[in-house]
C-alpha cells in the first residue's frame, strides 16, 4: 500500500488555513517538527508548519506494524527541554509500544499546543529559494504555496520506505502492506497464510506477533540478521527514580555519552585485555542486560575484526540453542559481514518463533523470489500460498526524505543534483548552494547511531540560537563554505573507515537502495564530540558558515 492509500485511510485533522509568509517553515511534525514548533516559537518569530499524515508522531504514526516498539528505553526516548513534562508523562514499560509513543506525542502537542500551526495531509512538493528576495517558496500537493525566510527541515531518517518492486504485484489477489506504511485499520491475519519479506528491525519484531495467529507464517529472509533479547516488561521503578531523581545530572551523563545512552557494560578496554573466560562471563552479562551492552562490552567490538568476531560467535552460539532444527538455526546465522555493522536489533522471541510448526524460513540467496503470482510468491523452488504480503524491506534512509522535498537553492540547483554523488552537508545541519536552509537530522550527524530524541533537540536548539544571533545583528542569509561541507564530510568517511560499518551492504552505506552513492550516512565520532564541535562552531562566530546581511527578504 503507498502512503497516499493510508491516508485515505485516516481520519482528516484540522483544515488550518496556509498564511502566505512566515518567518520559519518546519516540514514534519515528528518529534523533531514538534520540538521545532515550540522552540522557534520562543524567537517570537512566526512559525508554520506541514506534515504528510493527519496527525503528529512521525516515525511513530506510519510504523503501527505490529510489535513495534522503541528499541532506546522509553526513559532515554522522550522529550528532555520541559521538567514539567517528564513529571506529567508515566512510561508504562522499559521499551515503550508504538501506541503509547503515539499518545505521548500527542500528550506533547497538546500541552504546548503545538498542532495550531500545522497544515496537516500537505506533502511538500517543492522549495525554491529565491536569491533576488532571499526568501524560500514552498509549495504542496494541495496547491498550498507560503513564503520564508528560513526552511527547516525535520523529516526523519527512516520516512520514506522503499516501494516493493517485485515483478508480479499487480497480479496479487491478495492484501499486501509495508510496516514503514502501515494502514490505521483493515489488517487481520489471523488465521491466514501470511508472507514476511525482510528480516530488519521491523520484521524482527512483527514476524513473532504475527505468528501467534497466523495460519501459516513464511518468512523470506535475504541476510539474516544480528538480533538481542529486548527483555521488555513493565518499567521497573527503581530505573524511573534512577533516571528521574536527578535527572540534569542523567541528562548531562546522557550528553556526555557517544549515543545519548548509557550502557552499564560500556569500557575503555579492549576485547583482548580480558580473559577468554572473562570475555564469556561479560558477554553473557550483557546478554541478560539486553539492549546494546553486547555491542559495547569491549571497546573494539566495531573496531577490530578479531574483538567482532568474539561477539558474533557468541551471538551465533545463543541462535543454535535457540533454534530447534539446526538447518533453520545454519539459516538464521548472519554470515558475511560484522556483528553490529547493521543495526543491532531488539527482540522478543524472534529466533524462537521459528520453532513454531505454522512458521518457515525461505532462504531467498538460494531459493530466489521470482515473483509474485495471483495467490502466492513464486521461489525458483515452488509456490508458498499467501493471503496477506508483508513488506518489511526497509527505506530509503536519511536522505532520502531530504531529496524528496523538491528542494532547490541558488541557481535553482536541486538537491539531487547537489547531492549526485552522495549528500554533502556541513554537520548534517547546512548545505552550501542552500542559504537559510536547516536540516534536522541530516546526513553526516549522529542521528540515527544515537537518541534521535536528543539529537533532535540539539540540533533545533543550535538552529534556534543560531537564528536568534543572527536576528541581533541584523544578519539575514547564513550559508555553509562548500569547504568546510567538504571538510566535514571527508572527517565523517574518516572516522567511518576507522570502523568496521563500512564493510556491510546497510542503509547505514545507502546500499539498499540500487543506484544510491555509497557513502556512511551518519556521523561515527559519538554524540559527545559532535556537541562539542557544534557548540565549538558557534562559539566561535558561526565558523564555516558565511553571515551576510540583504537589503531584501529581511522584512518579513
Ligand atoms: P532494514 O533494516 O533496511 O531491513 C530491510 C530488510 O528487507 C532486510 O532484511 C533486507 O535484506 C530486506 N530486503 C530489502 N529489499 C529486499 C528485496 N528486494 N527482497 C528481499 N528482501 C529485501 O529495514 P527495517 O527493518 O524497516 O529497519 C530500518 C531501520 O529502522 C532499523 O535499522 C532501525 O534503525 C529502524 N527501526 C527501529 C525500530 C525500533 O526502534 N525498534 C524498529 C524498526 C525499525 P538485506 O539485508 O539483504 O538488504
Amino acid at each position: 500500500m503507498i502512503l497516499s492509500e493510508v491516508q485515505d485511510l485516516a481520519t482528516v485533522v484540522g483544515t488550518t488555513a496556509v498564511p502566505a509568509e512566515a518567518d520559519i517553515v518546519v516540514i514534519g511534525a515528528g518529534f523533531g517538527g514538534m520540538y521545532a514548533h515550540h522552540r522557534f516559537r520562543q524567537l517570537g518569530m512566526s512559525v508554520f508548519g506541514f506534515e504528510q499524515g493527519t496527525d503528529v508522531g512521525g516515525t511513530w504514526y506510519w510504523n503501527r506494524y505490529p510489535g513495534a516498539r522503541c528499541d532506546v528505553e522509553s526513559v532515554d526516548y522522550c522529550y528532555t527541554f520541559s521538567r514539567e513534562l517528564l513529571d506529567e508523562w508515566q512510561w508504562t514499560e522499559r521499551f515503550a509500544r508504538q501506541d503509547e509513543i503515539l499518545r505521548y506525542a500527542n500528550f506533547v502537542a497538546e500541552k504546548f499546543d503545538l498542532k495550531r500551526d500545522i497544515k496537516f495531509q500537505s506533502k511538500i512538493t517543492a522549495a525554491r529559494y529565491d536569491e533576488g528576495r532571499n526568501r524560500w517558496t514552498v509549495e504542496t500537493d494541495k496547491g498550498e504555496s507560503i513564503s520564508c525566510k528560513y526552511l527547516v527541515t525535520t523529516v526523519g531518517c527512516l520516512s520514506v520506505p522503499k516501494d516493493p518492486d517485485f515483478k508480479g504485484l499487480e497480479d496479487f489477489k491478495g492484501q499486501w502492506i509495508q510496516t514503514g506504511a502501515w494502514p490505521k485499520e483493515n489488517v487481520n491475519w489471523d488465521g491466514k497464510n501470511v508472507a514476511v519479506i525482510g528480516t530488519g528491525s521491523s520484521a524482527i519484531q512483527s514476524i513473532p506477533e504475527i505468528a501467534k495467529t497466523a495460519k501459516q507464517l513464511t518468512v523470506f529472509q535475504r541476510t539474516a540478521n544480528y538480533s538481542v533479547p529486548a527483555y521488555n516488561g513493565p518499567l521497573p521503578e527503581e530505573r524511573r527514580k534512577e533516571v528521574f531523581e536527578d535527572y540534569p545530572a542523567y541528562l548531562d551523563k546522557l550528553k556526555r555519552s557517544r549515543s545519548g545512552q548509557i550502557f552499564e557494560l560500556s569500557t575503555d578496554r579492549t576485547a583482548a585485555d580480558f580473559t577468554e573466560a572473562e570475555r564469556n562471563d561479560r558477554m553473557e552479562h550483557a546478554w541478560k542486560l539486553g539492549r546494546w551492552n553486547l555491542q559495547s562490552c569491549f571497546r573494539d567490538t566495531t573496531l577490530n575484526q578479531n574483538a567482532n568476531d568474539i561477539a558474533a560467535n557468541f551471538v551465533h552460539a545463543k541462535i543454535r540453542e535457540t533454534v530447534n532444527d539446526p538447518n533453520v538455526a545454519e539459516k538464521l546465522i548472519p554470515k558475511g559481514y560484522p556483528f553490529g555493522t547493521k543495526r543491532l536489533c531488539l527482540d522478543t522471541d524472534y529466533f524462537a518463533t521459528f520453532n513454531r510448526d505454522t512458521v518457515e524460513l525461505v532462504d531467498i540467496k538460494t531459493e530466489p523470489i521470482e515473483r509474485i503470482t495471483a495467490t502466492g510468491i513464486q521461489t525458483s523452488a515452488g509456490e508458498y500460498p499467501v493471503d496477506l504480503i508483508v513488506f518489511a524491506i526497509g527505506f530509503d534512509a536519511v536522505t532520502g526524505p531530504i531529496v524528496n522535498l523538491g528542494i532547490e537553492g541558488r541557481g535553482g540547483v536541486s538537491l539531487s543534483e547537489a547531492w549526485a554523488d552522495g549528500p554533502i552537508s556541513y554537520l548534517g545541519l547546512a548545505i552550501p548552494g542552500f542559504p537559510n536552509l536547516f536540516t534536522v537530522n541530516g546526513p553526516s550527524s549522529p542521528s540515527v547511531l544515537a537518541n534521535m530524541i536528543l539529537t533532535l533537540e540539539q540540533h533545533v536548539d543550535w538552529i534556534a540560537d543560531c537564528i536568534n544571533a543572527m536576528n541581533q545583528q541584523g544578519i539575514n542569509i547564513i550559508e555553509t563554505d562548500e569547504s568546510a561541507a567538504a571538510d566535514w564530510a571527508e572527517h565523517t568517511r574518516t572516522v567511518a573507515n576507522q570502523t568496521l560499518f563500512p564493510k556491510a551492504n546497510s542503509w547505514y552505506m545507502g546500499a539498499n537502495v540500487p543506484g544510491k552513492p555509497s557513502m556512511f550516512l551518519a556521523y561515527i565520532g559519538g554524540f559527545d564530540n559532535y556537541i562539542a564541535r557544534c557548540d565549538h562552531i558557534a562559539a566561535n562566530g558561526y565558523a564555516g558558515f558565511s553571515l551576510s546581511k540583504s537589503k531584501v527578504g529581511a522584512e518579513a
